[in-house]
């Protein structure tokens, strides 16, 4: 089964072809970001028309990639939420209305999903690809969520953030030491070069039991930090290293209680700030000294991407779902709602 995956649920025009047999076939990608960097942020209306321009140009040129033609698709799979109304709708729209003039089905899929199910996108020789039960950590610019899940489509949420999602503590820590939006990535970088132990920053809520999170007291205690610095490149880049190695390990602590939690030793990671070279290595040792596994997507399909969709959307076209014929989105959606995809591992 070929399917066509297409997300817009925010600013980046995402298309692939997932084929249930031969794997990903091709998958190209548009980031508006240099539009919306002038804003310092998203744009809602500017982001639903920048879609409207890339999204057919794209559809054509992933197409072209994989060597076939629109008739050689048995579905197509779209984000329908959650994200930006406007920018959700353009994709529901163009994907609802090619699948009814092919006469092949079409199916919403919940972004975060798609997120979670990237890692199981990954070929991995040596210990295959990771089966449910496991534990996703859904770290994004819009979620912080550790995630129980018990079979494709069954997702139990262990904890969430309070406030900030780990990506949006990134770009708001980078924008307030200076750095351009986006600054997660930028900030990533500076850390490299900074040295560790010269700023120490709170562990947020590990000195108390649970799963939630709570980092928007950290990007205080780093502008504090700022503030009364000497501002120079060395300092940008310690105070940057004093605060990744915060983040990750809050995180890190809070997937091993997870991981204890549910009962498992299979962690599963997703979103962008799962590009996060500190972090993947963090959870690396952090699985492997008891005795289990994490598993990343590749870096390119830690942030939104067509591919993610098109995966988990052929899992549950597979299954026999389908949307009817309405162009319909759902910019708030509890990932938790979700029906279980029938003949997957777990269920
Ligand atoms: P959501 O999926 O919750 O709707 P989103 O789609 O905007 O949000 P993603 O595209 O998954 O989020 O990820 C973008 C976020 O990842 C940004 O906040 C960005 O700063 C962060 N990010 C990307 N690369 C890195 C990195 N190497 N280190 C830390 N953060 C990073
Ligand atoms: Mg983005
Ligand atoms: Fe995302």
């Amino acid at each position: 089964m070929k399917v066509l995956g297409i997300e817009t649920s925010c600013d980046e025009t995402g298309v692939a072809v997932y084929d249930t047999d031969a794997g990903l076939r091709a998958h190209a990608l548009y980031s508006q970001i240099a539009l919306h960097a002038q804003y310092g942020g998203v744009v809602p209306e500017l982001a639903s028309r920048d879609h409207v321009r890339k999204l057919l140009p794209l559809i054509r040129q992933t197409l072209a990639d994989a060597g076939l033609g629109v008739d050689d698709l048995d579905g197509v799979a779209y984000t329908a939420g959650p994200g930006l109304v406007g920018a959700l709708l353009v994709g529901a729209g163009v994907a609802r209305a090619l699948a009814w003039a092919l006469e092949v089905p079409a199916v919403a899929v919940h972004h975060m999903e798609g997120h979670l199910l990237a890692p199981l996108l990954e070929d991995d020789r040596e210990r295959g690809r990771p089966e449910p039960p496991f534990v996703a950590l859904l770290v994004s610019g819009g979620h912080t969520q550790l995630v129980h899940v018990e079979a494709i489509g069954r997702y139990r949420l262990l904890g969430e953030t309070l406030d900030d999602a780990a990506g949006e503590a990134f770009d708001k820590t980078a924008k307030l030491m200076g750095l351009p939006y986006p600054g997660g990535p930028q900030l990533a970088a500076l850390a490299e070069h900074g040295r560790p132990g010269v700023y120490k920053f709170a562990r947020p809520m590990t000195d108390r039991p649970g799963l939630d999170f709570s980092f928007s007291g950290l990007k205080t205690q780093v502008l504090l930090a700022w503030q009364n610095s000497d501002r120079s490149d060395t300092t940008r880049a310690d105070i940057a290293r004093g605060f990744e190695d915060a983040v990750v390990d809050t995180l890190a602590i809070k997937c091993q209680r997870a991981l204890d939690a549910a009962g498992c030793d299979t962690l599963v990671v997703a979103g962008g700030v799962g590009a996060n070279k500190r972090l993947r290595g963090k959870l690396d040792e952090m699985t492997r000294q008891r005795g289990g596994r994490v598993s990343f997507p590749r870096p390119a399909f830690c942030t939104d991407n067509g591919a993610m969709i098109a995966f988990a959307g052929a899992l549950r076209l597979q299954a026999g779902q389908h949307e009817d014929l309405a162009v319909k989105v759902t910019p708030r959606w509890d990932m938790a709602s979700l029906p279980v995809v029938a003949g997957t591992p777990g269920v």
